[in-house]
């Protein structure tokens, strides 16, 4: 498999984890917009929210209970982050491994570019 994120879960290519369950990885963005930038994939591949199926529905919440978690664990809850999925070309999905960013430790522009 030669997804970049398959490889990251794979510990085929090293990342900052931090956090990981049976169904869930999440590790620091290598290109961060924010003082915390997390990426929170499921382990299972699915190449964007397109793909979801009903059968994804309780791992698309497990990746948003984790990010709310971890911003938790930041001290970032009260203050406030953004969670964002990129969906293809116009939202410039870059990785095609689902993917929740968590963006926060300071104030983010909206409406987004
Ligand atoms: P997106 O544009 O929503 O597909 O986001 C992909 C994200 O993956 C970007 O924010 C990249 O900085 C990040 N990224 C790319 N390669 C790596 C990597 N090896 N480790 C961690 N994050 C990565
Ligand atoms: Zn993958």
């Amino acid at each position: 498999m030669s997804c970049l994120f398959c490889k990251i879960i794979n510990r085929e290519i090293p990342a900052s984890i931090v956090y990981e369950d049976d169904h869930v990885l999440a590790f620091n963005d290598i290109g961060p917009q924010a003082p915390t930038h997390v990426l929170v994939v499921p382990k299972k591949h699915v190449p964007s929210l397109n793909d979801v199926t009903a059968e994804d529905m309780e791992l698309v919440g497990r990746l948003v209970h984790t990010a709310a978690s971890i911003a938790k664990v930041r001290g970032i809850d009260a203050a406030g982050y953004r969670t964002v999925f990129n969906t293809n070309r116009d939202a410039g999905q870059t990785v095609f491994h689902i993917h929740l960013h968590l963006l926060g430790g300071r104030s983010l522009g909206w409406p987004p570019g």
